[in-house]
């Protein structure tokens, strides 16, 4: 049972969001932003944030040629440019929230390995960019098999390289600390839970 000083000051949130990945602090300051008056509590069972936040390769993706074709396949090009555009503010979002120094963003692009099964995607590279042309105002993929050497790649898988120039790469680790502190900044309280 709890105390009264602990009913008083522990148990009473007007926010509670169980998990503090990049997921649960986002929404934490996003809540905190429109109702700075309300209490928010993020409650996490690791000791760190213990999930796919700190865990992941730390592509900011947006979406690569043939996942985007495979997303074609079952949406209308609307619901997959809009998927595209929400992946691009998000990651704007979060860069302008934290800075680019704090999170280790370089916008070094991606590239995408096509294997043999894969090289229809090659014919839909100027649509694609077509598409996505709206949100990324210039050629988001191109051919790069010229890299395919000098990345030391194996061509016995890798039949061609597309090189896609709206991506980079964050330092999810520094990424997830900065959104910490950026919550606690605010008044977000983050507790650990057994
Ligand atoms: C191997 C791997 C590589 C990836 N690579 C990329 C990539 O390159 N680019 C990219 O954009 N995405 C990548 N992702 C996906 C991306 O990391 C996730 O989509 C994102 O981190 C999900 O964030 P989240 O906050 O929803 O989940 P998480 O970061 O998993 O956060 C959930 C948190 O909730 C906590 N939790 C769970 N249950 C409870 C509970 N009952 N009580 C209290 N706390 C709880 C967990 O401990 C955890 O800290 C990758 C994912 C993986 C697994």
């Amino acid at each position: 049972m709890f105390s009264y000083w602990e009913q008083q000051s522990f148990s009473h949130y007007d926010h509670i969001i169980i998990g503090s990945g990049i997921v649960g602090l986002s929404v934490a300051i996003e809540l905190k932003q429109l109702y700075a008056k309300e209490t928010v509590l993020v409650l996490e069972r690791g000791l760190l944030p213990a999930g796919a936040s700190t865990r992941n390769a730390g592509f900011a993706c947006m979406g690569s040629p043939t996942e985007l074709l495979d997303d074609l396949q079952h949406m209308s090009e609307d619901e997959v440019l809009k998927i595209f555009e929400w992946r691009k503010k998000g990651l704007d979002r979060l860069r302008k929230r934290l800075g680019d120094d704090n999170i280790g963003y370089a916008a070094n692009g991606s590239y995408e390995l096509i294997s043999e099964n894969e090289l229809d995607a090659l014919d839909k590279l100027e649509y694609l960019n077509e598409l996505v042309k709206p949100l990324t105002q210039m050629p988001a993929y191109k051919l790069a098999n010229e890299k395919i050497k000098d990345f030391g790649l194996s061509t016995s898988y890798t039949k061609a390289l597309i090189q896609n120039t709206c991506e980079g790469e964050i330092h999810t680790g520094k990424m997830m600390k900065a959104l910490i502190d950026y919550a606690l900044k605010l008044g977000i309280e983050i507790k650990t839970v057994a």
